[in-house]
């Protein structure tokens, strides 16, 4: 129940003014609330709280004082709160669905299919995940007598343990998919967590909190502060009470944190930006075009871009340059922009008025730099709203900022190369390496590729994706990787147990 209204937020059709989470409770923000904007309406969904370093302080000493009893929690334990949470999202959808599309201006396919469902199915996941083996068995090997120890037969394993307190600072996006990503294999491990949205859309992150306690989840191990700042987040990173920060973000936001965390040596997951190249080889045919358009496209159709594994870039073979612009172009053009809550709408709004002008400048520098704006590239004529038509560049060169710095919003850059080797050139040519993908008749040609290319993930002639697979990047993508047993193990530390046999 929430402090200031007593009613369940999701259900009160008024915008509702959320407290912090902390300990089991709402709590009311010493600094007040700060309005979180409907990216379509322009109108306000709800007020979440300004956080402060006191109250980043208060999560944490809740999460440590919850800790020793969870980390000794039995793992079938764990796994029935994991398991009865992922159940109450999926019974709550009704409730959640709307605010989560208001506030990240999703529409609402993306919303109701790729927003809530995965953080279910992540919750689900790692309830089986919190009963996964912990010990690593190790051969016995003989040791000789020292002035250590007298020698014989050694035993030993490695066990993985909960690193402790983790801190998730997560982006704007997909707000509930991405904590839950953190959330539920931090928890299946035994260790609690401060949790700290992104200031834009927070709202239903906020909700996982009473959600988690009527799953069963004991008070303090999950907590969650918010603010429009970076005050919350900054004093979580430098906490010496916090063991590990999980980070979902911008590269440049990374780096700061890395630099913070480390002074105090915390663990770090990060998961950072990209600018994904997909290369499509002279071998294409038909339906691999087909396939390369339609994967490249999932740019502007999913979620208007704002997705860091996203194709920005489509790097294709002089042959077959001209055609797959064509083709692109086309493509782009039949896409509806406009309501995201109109079910034949397939790109809607960015998340804010700074994103949508951000995305806006980039192209203009492309323009003015004398690349060629194929489709798109105009404000689109709809108010209110935060929108960007979905945007082709073509004959811009690597160098241009538009092809190597990421945007986040619906616009694609194509470019031609001559061969393989300029082709792998062009596409590790870019700080990032989060996801690139290869577009071949001939899948054996597109695995060798994909060994040159400096990149976390590369996809073959998709760009759909398997759960189970490591998932991170490269270079300033990131370090570390979340996904299946991957992400499960990111948040142990592994422990040594030797004894004589
Ligand atoms: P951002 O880096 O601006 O903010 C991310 C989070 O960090 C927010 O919660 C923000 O409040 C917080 N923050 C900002 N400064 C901080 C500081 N000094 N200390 C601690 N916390 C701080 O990112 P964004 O604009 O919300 O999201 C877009 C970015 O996220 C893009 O770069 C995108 O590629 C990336 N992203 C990456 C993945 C991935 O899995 N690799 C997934 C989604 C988004």
């Amino acid at each position: 129940m929430n402090p200031a209204t007593n009613v369940n937020p999701a259900v009160n059709a008024k915008p509702n003014t959320y407290g912090h989470w902390i300990n089991g409770a709402w709590h009311t923000p010493s600094q007040g609330h700060y309005p979180i904007i409907n990216p379509a309406t322009e109108e306000v969904v709800g007020h979440a709280p300004e956080g402060t370093a006191d109250e980043a302080d208060a999560a944490v000493d809740a999460a440590r004082a919850a800790y020793e009893g969870w980390s000794r929690t039995p793992p079938q334990q764990r796994a029935a709160v994991l398991d009865r949470m992922a159940e109450l999202l999926a019974e709550r959808a009704g409730e959640l669905v709307p605010l989560l599309q208001a506030e990240t201006g999703a529409t609402l396919r993306v919303t109701a299919g790729m927003q809530l469902p995965p953080a279910a199915d992540r919750f689900r996941r790692y309830a089986r995940g919190a009963v996964e083996p912990d010990t690593v068995a190790l051969a016995p090997q003989p040791v000789k007598s020292s002035a250590l120890a007298p020698g014989g037969l050694i035993g030993a394993a490695a066990v993985r343990r909960p690193v402790g307190v983790v801190g998730c600072i997560t982006s704007f996006n997909f707000p509930v998919a991405n904590l839950a990503g953190k959330l539920a294999p931090a928890l299946a491990m035994g260790n609690t967590v401060v949790a700290k949205p992104a200031p834009q859309d927070p709202l239903t992150c906020l909700e996982l909190g009473p959600l988690l306690k009527e799953a069963g989840l004991p008070d303090g191990v999950f907590n969650i502060v918010t603010g429009s700042g970076a005050e919350a987040g900054e004093a979580l990173v430098a906490h010496p009470g916090i063991d590990m920060i999980s980070f979902t973000g911008s590269t440049s936001v990374g780096k700061k944190i890395a630099e913070s965390a480390g002074r105090t040596m915390k663990r770090t997951l990060m998961e950072l930006g990209g600018k994904g190249a997909a290369i499509v080889l002279d071998d294409a045919d038909a339906r691999v075009l087909k396939s390369a358009i339609g994967a490249v496209a999932s740019t502007w159709s999913f979620h208007s871009g704002q997705i860091c594994t996203a194709p920005t870039r489509v790097l294709v073979h002089r042959s077959l340059y001209e055609q797959v612009v064509t083709g692109l172009s086309q493509y782009a053009q039949a896409l509806t922009l406009g309501d995201p809550v109109d079910n034949s709408t397939v790109v809607g709004p960015l998340i804010s008025a700074a994103q949508r002008d951000r995305v806006e400048s980039y192209i203009a520098g492309a323009r003015e730099q004398g690349a060629r704006i194929v489709t798109g590239g105009r404000r689109p004529d709809l108010k209110p709203g935060f929108y960007v038509r979905p945007t082709l560049i073509a004959d811009a060169t690597p160098e241009m900022a538009v092809a190597r710095e990421e945007l986040f919003g619906p616009v694609v850059v194509a470019l031609p190369y001559d061969d393989e080797d300029e082709a792998v050139r062009i596409a590790n040519g870019t700080p990032y390496g989060l996801y690139d993908y290869v577009f071949s008749a001939d899948a054996g040609r597109a695995w060798a590729l994909a060994a040159r290319l400096r990149s976390g993930n590369v996809g073959i002639n998709t760009v759909q994706r398997h759960p189970e697979t490591p998932f991170g990047g490269f270079k300033e993508s990131g370090i570390g990787r979340d996904g299946g047993s991957f992400g499960l193990h990111a948040y142990s530390e592994l422990q040594s147990l030797v004894w004589p046999s």
